[in-house]
């Protein structure tokens, strides 16, 4: 009986890593054609004020409506774009689209609006990865200082001496760095001071618990206020509640994005909420 018990558990597991392969080989061949398809768009997630809601700017967010199956969420499939090196040129097709929908936002009044894109480690250290920008900015004419890049925290610190020459000549263009997820990779002290970047996002895992747990909410306050006095504008991501904000108000955060606020829309809703409510600096 042991051994009939062992084998269906090793059935069990050897039929759920096919589907997992399975279900793996079936995004990669999918991502394949997705672009040629068309099966990609942007959504836009308003960055602001926490104080008053007013829009600052709002970061691309990639979906991809996949034939036959409809929304896969990026946090399945970015991984496996970035694997297979797809994410090269989608990440590219992310960069222009969402310049050539903030060149027409400011060509609609909102001049200052700022466009926020995430990019791969992997796109980060291709070699022509600036050039690739600088491109992509000159052809769609949109000015490099209200384009942002949102890299993430693990992935950069881990490759530090590539990345910091690229994330200086980016900034030497005038465009803005971010570092995202926040809190969740690991910044040595060193390396924050000499990190070429304009902005922190405060992972939204230690937002969620900021009410819940005294330690989760001091780590936010101290990261607020280390990340002012090392000159950074602080964004606290994922909020989610009221209480939330009176919370992030109180520990002196300016910049906020979540559901509460905002939630990622597609560009003609999100044009009518940017003619109510943007600001320009
Ligand atoms: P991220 O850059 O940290 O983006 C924030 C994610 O949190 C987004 O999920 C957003 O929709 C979600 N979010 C924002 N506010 C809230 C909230 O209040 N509550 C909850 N539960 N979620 C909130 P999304 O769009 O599914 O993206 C997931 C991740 O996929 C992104 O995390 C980013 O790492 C990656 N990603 C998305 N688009 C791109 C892209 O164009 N290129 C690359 N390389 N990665 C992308
Ligand atoms: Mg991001
Ligand atoms: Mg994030
Ligand atoms: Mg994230």
């Amino acid at each position: 009986q042991a051994k009939e018990k062992g084998r269906n558990t090793y059935q069990f597991f050897a039929e759920q890593r096919d589907g997992r392969m399975e279900r793996r080989l079936n995004l990669e061949h999918g991502l394949r054609k997705a672009l040629m398809n068309n099966e990609f768009f942007l959504v836009y997630q308003p960055l602001v004020h926490i104080g008053n809601k007013k829009i600052l700017g709002v970061e691309a967010l990639l979906r991809w409506n996949k034939e036959d199956e409809g929304l896969i969420s990026p946090a399945e499939f970015v991984p496996i774009a970035e694997e297979t090196g797809m994410i090269l040129p989608i990440g590219e097709w992310v960069l222009r689209e969402a310049c050539m929908q903030g060149i027409s936002w400011h060509k609609n009044g909102l001049n200052d609006l700022l466009i926020s894109v995430n990019i791969s480690v992997r796109q980060l250290l291709e070699e022509t990865f600036v050039e690739r920008v600088e491109s992509i900015l000159s052809e769609t004419e949109f000015p490099p200082t209200s384009l942002e890049l949102e890299i993430t925290e693990s992935t950069t610190m881990q490759n530090m001496e590539e990345s910091l020459p690229i994330l200086n000549a980016l900034r030497a263009k005038g465009i803005r760095i971010s570092v995202d997820d926040f809190g969740t990779g690991y910044s040595s002290l060193t390396y924050l001071r000499q990190l070429p970047v304009d902005t922190l996002k405060i992972d939204k895992m230690f937002i969620d618990d900021i009410l819940l747990d005294q330690k989760a909410g001091a780590i936010v306050k101290t990261i607020i206020d280390m990340g002012h006095n090392l000159d950074f504008h602080v964004i606290a991501e994922g909020i989610e509640s009221r209480e939330q904000i009176d919370f992030l108000i109180e520990q002196g955060c300016i910049y906020g994005q979540g559901y509460h606020l905002y939630k990622p829309l597609h560009a003609d809703e999100l044009k009518k909420q940017l003619q109510k409510n943007v600001v320009m600096n």
